[in-house]
């Protein structure tokens, strides 16, 4: 497309740009769940900002949050001194987790990214436990720093960077569809915490003694696959008589997104530490760590960092939780969520190339297959990229913007924001069946 804004950016910005590559937008306004374009185009947007943007762009409480900070003229950044906006931020936030957790807990600011916080995790369960083995999941994400890419379970982003966190050892992950067992439902969750309590057990495999365990409750870069609530209660008890902090990563699920204000809520555990950014900072960059007081171990100073005092994402944060927990946000999404699973299973039914639909509340994901070929796994078919990608453009091309996920690149991912309407919703359902009509033929 002529634009001249894709063009500069095309020829100036770094060639590791991502999202334009495939979602060529020159954005210039957004309203809610919509988004315009600069030759006036609208678009309904089922990325919001890689889920960041819970109550959709500009939402009048977040708005009104940045114009108070303003007007009263409250300093925006302040290292990790506190000011009134973070005791509330902190208070707001500690009252939206689970009291199990919550009571005696701790917090550490860590910076702009959900990439920031991982890290900090990482070390504090380090020099917490004095050990090194860190236990992450095949298809994980947690980030493209230097750290966190050494936790990630698929090796295309990685496979360049020499150096990475050496002591990471993958389990698998309870990915039913393509269950690295071959059975899914209850069997492959018995086999896979089975497998997970032979490998800490045997002195020969290399993972005794780990210093933590992190996962992700729904696996979103990795293909929206949501863990089964007795595989995640499974978990729990393995790594809790082992001595083993459970790292739970938000990043993505929390605040909402799955239908329950954190994604562990659905299985009832209380993990050891918790990763949160994106909607915490109500669309701002900011992201934390909150754990529980017995990992404190990190001596004064040992986690410093410009940047963890923006108080502005602490106010548009505390308003948006405040909004969340106020107007029941999270059970909103849960009804929104099972409506367009519902519809996309009928999309499904109809379709040739629509292998799987999974995921919970408005953390959907819909896994393009080729069905022409015979199953690599038993039940399922093999990934089609060129399809999914061929699906999000015939989408775009009818002002929907949808992202695509999965270790192939193969998954259709619907991050809505969580204040959609049933009738957004169906017109969204609407719209991709029609570009996968368009794409299949
Ligand atoms: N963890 C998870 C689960 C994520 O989804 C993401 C981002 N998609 C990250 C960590 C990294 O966050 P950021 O991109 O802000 O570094």
């Amino acid at each position: 497309r002529d634009n001249p804004y894709l063009e500069r950016q095309a020829a100036r910005e770094s060639n590791a740009r991502s999202y334009p590559r495939r979602l060529p937008l020159a954005l210039s306004k957004g309203k809610g769940l919509y988004v315009q374009d600069t030759d006036g185009r609208s678009y309904i947007d089922c990325l919001a900002c890689a889920g960041a943007l819970a109550l959709g762009h500009n939402h009048p409480v977040v708005v009104d949050a940045i114009n108070r900070m303003l007007r009263d003229g409250l300093p925006f950044q302040t290292l990790d001194l506190t000011t009134p906006v973070k005791d509330r931020f902190v208070s707001t936030l500690f009252d939206c987790l689970p009291a199990a957790f919550a009571e005696g807990a701790k917090i550490q600011f860590c910076g702009p990214s959900g990439a920031d916080a991982v890290e900090a995790a990482i070390k504090l369960v380090k020099i917490a436990r004095g050990r090194r083995t860190v236990l992450a999941f095949h298809g994980a994400y947690h980030g493209m720093t230097h750290g966190t890419l050494g936790l990630t379970g698929h090796l295309a982003p990685k496979e360049a960077v020499s150096g990475l966190m050496a002591d990471v050892h993958f389990l698998p992950f309870p990915y039913d569809y393509r269950c690295p067992f071959g059975v899914g439902g209850e069997k492959g969750v018995r086999l896979s915490s089975a497998y997970i309590e032979r490998m800490l057990d045997d002195p020969n495999s290399g993972v005794v003694e780990p210093a933590a365990m992190i996962l992700e409750v729904v696996q979103g870069e990795g293909g929206v696959i949501p863990a089964a609530v007795s595989w995640l209660q499974e978990i729990r008890r393995i790594t809790a008589q082992r001595g083993i902090p459970l790292i739970i990563d938000e990043v993505q699920t929390g605040l909402g997104r799955t239908g329950r204000l954190f994604a562990f809520e659905h299985a009832g555990i209380v993990p050891d530490v918790v990763v949160l950014s994106k909607a915490v900072g109500g669309g701002l960059p900011l992201s934390v760590v909150v754990y529980r007081p017995e990992w404190d171990r990190w001596t004064a100073g040992a986690h410093a960092g410009t940047f963890r005092g923006n108080q502005l994402a602490m106010a548009t944060g505390q308003a948006t939780m405040e909004f969340i927990v106020a107007e029941r946000i999270d059970e909103h999404a849960a009804r929104m969520g099972e409506r367009l699973f519902g519809l996309l299973r009928r999309i499904q039914a109809e379709s040739r190339s629509i292998g799987d639909v999974r995921g919970r509340g408005l953390m959907l994901g819909v896994e393009i297959v080729d069905r022409d070929e015979p199953t690599d796994f038993p039940g399922c078919h093999p990934c089609a990229p060129g399809l999914a990608s061929a699906i999000q453009h015939e989408a775009l091309r009818r002002g929907l913007i949808l992202e695509l996920g999965g270790r192939h690149n193969s998954v259709v991912r619907f991050l809505p924001p969580l204040i959609v309407t049933a009738e957004q919703i169906d017109t969204i359902a609407t719209i991709f069946a029609d570009a996968v009509r368009a794409a299949e033929q």
